[in-house]
């Protein structure tokens, strides 16, 4: 189960564990979601939080993602606060405004960035069982471009190419994100777990 309701993290995930024995669901589809207090200092410690969380209301496999963009200028900002960077009501579209007005007169070289994620996978009984944090480095663009994906993608610039992240398809945006390096990660874990195990 994907210990997330976003939509948009969901079918990402369902898209990256296409072909997979592992079949990601909702937790809409098995109890109703927790609230979970993301309060810790780094992705990875907001990951093991939310995956506990679900694991142990829901008592199934959950795999949580935390995930944020570090802006370099900023001393790492928005980092585990991107999804309240413009407060918690705020849109995509404000927080990217709110962006762009931090960067105003930043030149070019020093708009660099990087898209991180962490995954934490829990057992039914709520015990970690995997990690990985993965990144994907870029730079923060002058204006928003493209229809694509979500959040950030629109200002991001994927690696040295002048592409956002918005202007790849989801095919393209799951081969170079953070995410989809770090679930592909989980995917051989779990894989290989599965591949232990008497069939049947
Ligand atoms: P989370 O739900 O606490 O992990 O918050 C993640 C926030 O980081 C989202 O609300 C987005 O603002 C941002 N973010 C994470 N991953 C991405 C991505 O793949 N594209 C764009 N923005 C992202």
């Amino acid at each position: 189960m994907l210990a997330s309701t976003s939509p948009h993290k969901l079918a990402e995930f369902r898209q990256l564990f296409r072909g997979s024995r592992v079949r990601i669901v909702p937790p809409a589809d098995v109890a109703y979601p927790p609230q979970v207090d993301e309060t810790g200092a780094t992705f990875l410690q907001n990951a093991r939080i939310k995956a506990v969380v679900y694991a142990l209301t829901c008592r199934a496999w959950c795999l949580a993602d935390d995930s944020g963009l570090e802006v370099d200028y900023l001393g790492g900002a928005p980092g585990v606060r991107s999804a309240r960077y413009a407060g918690p009501a705020a849109s995509d579209d404000m927080r990217n405004r709110k962006l762009l007005k931090a960067l105003a007169e930043v030149p070019e070289a020093r708009r660099t960035a990087r898209f991180r994620c962490a995954v934490a996978l829990a057992a039914p009984d709520g015990s970690i069982v995997y990690t990985a944090v993965r990144s994907c480095e870029g730079r923060i663009a002058h204006e928003p471009r493209g229809e694509h994906g979500f959040g950030y993608d629109p200002l991001f610039m994927v690696g040295a190419g002048d592409r956002t992240m918005a202007e790849l398809t989801t095919d393209e945006k799951n081969d170079a994100s953070h995410r989809g390096q770090a679930a592909r990660a989980a995917r051989r874990f779990l894989e290989h777990c599965l591949a232990q195990m008497p069939s049947g």
